[in-house]
């Protein structure tokens, strides 16, 4: 159950959009199912990846096709968005609903050599404490897989990540956490889903703790200024991404090439020092590289707020 505090602030929202607004892409096609003003703040009902299908331990291991895996509630047409701006999504609060789910299946993850079947673990999750059998159970830390806008060309599914964002991943989405996107489209057209009560870096057997629930926005704009791929802000850093198919070195270079563009081009780095910079300070890791699997890997670069780049973008 929601805390008072936190439903008060949920009820308290601009806009409320229910999970029925969903679509499995992300496409400047898709017609808008809300449109907001910058500075507003929206409560998001997201599906857990499955769309509900896993339940109990009948379906548990139920192959679901690709594509009606991450259903994505959106797009929001966010006002006054323009192709080369950013729109910037801060995550207020994540609420998980009280059971998740996590599954192997072969083919899948860094581990599945050593599995026989595909094999499911559900969670309950309950006052911020997740519980995985009677020995283990550690903090919830929840956080969006997938969060992104309508890419530049075509549609792209909600499997994938790419420059839009997408299914990027990153255990930094979380509540607290300001996610800046590249917009392509008149509007963004924001979507989201793919919630886990938790997930490591690598998300190696190829899911989180996937769950459905609430989640609090709060969408603003900068303008005429922003990167190739999504950043991440949260307290302490700010996080670049980069994004290749099936090539994490790829990946980890990209990563590294748009943090290094930030310290040159917002904060008067020189290339060369912010080469050494980022060696020295920042850390370079995986988002997500479920391996043996087909399809993109994520890379980022976490690079730490102090005085010299206190912000991803220098906006004053
Ligand atoms: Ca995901
Ligand atoms: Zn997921």
């Amino acid at each position: 159950m929601m805390q008072e505090r936190n439903k008060k602030a949920f009820d308290a929202a601009d806009h409320y959009l229910s999970r029925d607004n969903h679509f499995f892409s992300f496409s400047s096609k898709h017609p808008p199912a809300l449109t907001v003003s910058p500075g507003e703040i929206i409560h998001v009902q997201t599906w857990d990846c499955y769309k509900g299908a896993i339940t109990n331990a009948e379906n548990a291991i139920l192959a679901i096709p690709d594509g009606e895996i991450n259903p994505a509630t959106g797009p929001i047409f966010v006002s006054g968005a323009e192709p080369g701006d950013t729109l910037i999504v801060k995550i207020l609060d994540i609420q998980p609903g009280p059971r998740g789910v996590a599954r192997t299946y072969p083919g899948s993850g860094q581990l599945s050599h050593l599995v026989e079947k595909p094999y499911a673990r559900f969670f309950d999750v309950k006052d911020g404490l997740v519980t995985m059998n009677e020995k283990v159970s550690f903090p919830s830390s929840p956080m969006l897989g997938v969060i992104g806008v309508a890419p530049e060309t075509e549609e792209i599914g909600t499997i994938p990540a790419g420059r839009h964002g997408g299914n990027l991943d990153n255990n930094m989405n979380g509540i607290g956490s300001t996610i800046y996107l590249p917009v392509k489209h008149p509007g963004a057209l924001l979507s989201m889903g793919d919630m886990h009560a938790s997930m490591g870096d690598g998300e190696i057997c190829g899911t989180g703790i996937e769950i459905a629930g609430d989640v609090l926005i709060q969408v603003d704009l900068l303008k005429a200024k922003g990167t190739d791929y999504p950043v991440t802000e949260t307290a302490s850093s700010w996080i670049t991404h980069g994004v290749a198919n099936e090539d994490i070195a790829r990946a980890m270079q990209i990563a590294c090439e748009e943090a290094a563009g930030l310290l040159v081009t917002q904060w008067g780095f020189t290339i060369e020092d912010a080469f050494i910079f980022l060696s020295v300070q920042g850390n370079l890791g995986v988002a997500q590289a479920v391996h043996p699997s087909t399809g993109t890997v994520i890379a980022k670069m976490t690079v730490p707020k102090i005085a010299a780049c206190p912000k991803p973008f220098n906006i004053g």
